[in-house]
């Protein structure tokens, strides 16, 4: 691989107003290094599986087929992101907490991958960014997903969206994509997403508290400091396709904002 290199976080349930309100002052942070949305939007069903399906296949998930937590092989099947780059010869990793995720890439596209069930003891979002970056600086691998679940399950699902619990948790992901930042920007152009939203303990319907995802783009390829508005989470696959010099799959429906 001769293109840049790239690590994505995707921060389970994250509302762009969610991230505005933790009080973390890192976010200030983040909005001046990064070119950022903060009225993205997801796909339909607002749910975690096929919003990552669709994050990582540029396709809506009528496209995709898969359409709740659980994984079906497509009916016609197209290539992701982590397929695309796999031929290209880029080496992936993958750090996650919740395993249905996994088929987001398919076998033979990894090099390496971590799972850590996220309500098991030596599970937290994050000892699970402390190993990645334990193994970006091992290995650099070209490209890096981390994907961090205590938002949706522990603050969302567990305590209600924008409670005081959530918002904590939302903190607590900001203190590790600050980590990320500080360790591997730079040499890595760091990307920071979520797949979908939430209201009362719930997700998964096409309210805009549902709907609406944050887009965080930190690297030289970005203006730094600047708000753009919409956006999709169809985008983020193609746009990290140019950033890494590689082919796009040609069902992709999104765009590359580059
Ligand atoms: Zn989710």
């Amino acid at each position: 691989m001769n293109g840049k290199k790239v690590i994505l976080i995707s921060v389970d349930g994250m509302r762009p107003d969610g991230l505005v309100a933790c009080g973390n002052e890192y976010v200030g942070v983040l909005k001046e290094k990064a070119y950022y949305t903060l009225d993205a939007r997801t796909v339909t069903p607002s749910v975690t599986l096929p919003c990552h399906m669709s994050l990582f296949h540029s396709v809506p998930p009528q496209r995709h087929g898969i359409i709740t937590n659980i994984y079906t092989p497509m009916v016609r099947p197209l290539n992701g992101l982590f397929e695309q780059l796999a031929n290209a010869g880029s080496v992936n990793a993958m750090y996650y907490g919740w395993e249905n995720i996994r088929d987001v890439a398919r076998p033979g596209s990894l090099k390496f991958s971590e799972y850590i069930h996220s309500y098991s003891e030596e599970y937290s979002d994050e000892s699970l960014t402390k190993r990645a970056i334990s193994r970006i600086r091992e290995s650099k691998p070209d490209f890096v997903f981390l994907y961090m679940v205590e938002t949706d399950e522990k603050g969302g699902h567990d305590n209600g969206w924008m409670s005081a619990e959530y918002l904590r948790r939302i903190s607590c992901a900001v203190d590790n994509i600050k980590t990320v930042v500080e360790e591997c920007s730079g040499e890595y152009t760091i990307i920071i997403t979520a797949d979908h939203g939430g209201h009362d303990r719930d997700h998964g319907s096409e309210m805009a508290e549902d709907m609406l995802i944050p887009n965080f783009y930190i690297g030289d390829d970005f203006q730094p400091g600047k708000q753009f508005h919409g956006g999709s989470i169809l985008d983020i696959a193609p746009t990290i396709a140019k950033i890494m010099g590689i082919t796009p799959a040609p069902e992709w429906e999104g765009m590359p904002t580059i």
